[in-house]
């Protein structure tokens, strides 16, 4: 089968393609046929080394497609049914073994693309605004990023449970697809020489309630910044890169505000808690509530581009790999 390898740690070039032997199914374990795999942030950190990764390896965590074969002892689901996952690497590739306790179904409302595009980005958009820094309504947030694949959807659950958001994007094409997540107001970050003011202007001077930041080394200082007192900065990725380390005493200065870096596996780690939310994703999605956007489909030999791209700021939404 083909899949894409990684022999060395480096840029989007380590990314090719090569014929290697379909997985077996251990224990535990389904074999699935990948109708798209997720591209998603954390594969470059893998891919450059930020998190180590022995090699060689076949990328990618995240995936939808149909069960082909069962491992042994591997109950509850069978050959044909449809299955996501978002934690087993091998996904940049025709066929994964995929543990089946990492899994979860999909429903029959929810397209593949769709079910990958909602997986991953969608459980972590959920559980930033429903168990990091729950939203009831009536709170203003900042959204940075708000175009990307977890910032549309982010966007969307924040506006869906009453908060203003107040969203930053890098061109006058995000800004739009941002408003139409439902953004109040977008501000073009790369354009504006003191983000911080520019955002506090928006709120009267009292800064937001929670910063939902991505974008890491640019923009935390900023961040920190526009909260109100006793806020929260909730610095949940680095796509320009990590953050130098941050003396206390700042969050003290900023009005006994609370930083956290949460992630996604911390707040389901169980295969019952992973069921749980991506079920609450699938149901908002299949209700037709939250609107996943599907940026780009590349084929598997295109994994170089697909990164290229992710990296350089040129895609919104979510990015898929395309086996055939
Ligand atoms: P995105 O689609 O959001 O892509 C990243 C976006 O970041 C870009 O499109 C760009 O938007 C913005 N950006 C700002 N500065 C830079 C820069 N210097 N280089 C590149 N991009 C930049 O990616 P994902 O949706 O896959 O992931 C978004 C973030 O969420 C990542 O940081 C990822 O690590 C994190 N994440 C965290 C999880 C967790 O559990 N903590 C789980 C899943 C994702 P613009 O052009 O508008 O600035």
């Amino acid at each position: 089968m083909r899949a894409v390898r990684v022999t060395k740690a480096g840029g989007p070039e380590v990314l090719e393609v090569a014929d290697v032997d379909v997985p077996a199914p251990g224990p535990g374990e389904v074999l699935v046929e990948v109708a798209a795999a997720g591209v998603n942030y954390i594969d470059t950190y893998q891919r450059e080394g930020i998190y180590p990764m022995p090699t060689p390896y076949t990328p990618g965590l995240e995936g939808a497609g149909r069960v082909t074969a069962l491992g042994e002892g591997v109950s509850g689901v069978a050959a044909g049914d449809r299955i996501a996952w978002a934690e087993t690497l091998g996904s940049y590739a025709e066929q994964v073994a995929v543990p089946w306790d990492k899994a979860v179904p999909v429903p029959d409302a929810v397209p593949d693309d769709v079910a990958v595009g909602s997986l991953l980005q969608g459980m972590t958009a959920h559980f930033l605004v429903n168990d990091t820094f729950p939203l009831s309504g009536g709170e203003t947030v900042l959204v940075h990023a708000a175009a990307g694949g977890v910032g549309l959807l982010l966007t969307q659950l924040a506006a869906a449970k009453g908060a203003r958001v107040i969203a930053t994007t890098s061109s006058a094409e995000k800004a739009e697809l941002a408003r139409g997540a439902g953004a109040a107001e977008v501000i073009d970050y790369t354009r504006v020489d003191d983000l911080a003011a520019a955002v506090r202007e928006l709120t009267g001077g009292e800064g937001v309630h929670a910063a939902f930041d991505s974008v890491g080394a640019t923009t935390f200082d900023a961040s920190l910044a526009t909260l109100r007192k006793r806020g929260m900065l909730v610095l949940f990725g680095a796509a320009s890169g990590p953050v130098p380390p941050v003396d206390p005493q700042r969050l003290n200065s900023a009005g006994s505000v609370f930083l956290t870096r949460p992630k996604l596996f911390d707040f389901v780690d169980t295969t019952a808690a992973l069921r749980a939310k991506a079920a609450a994703v699938y149901s908002e999605v299949a209700a037709g509530r939250l609107d996943v956007r599907i940026g780009h489909r590349y084929p598997l030999e295109q994994a170089r581009t697909a990164h290229e791209d992710l990296q350089g700021r040129r895609t919104t939404g979510k990015v898929l790999l395309l086996p055939s």
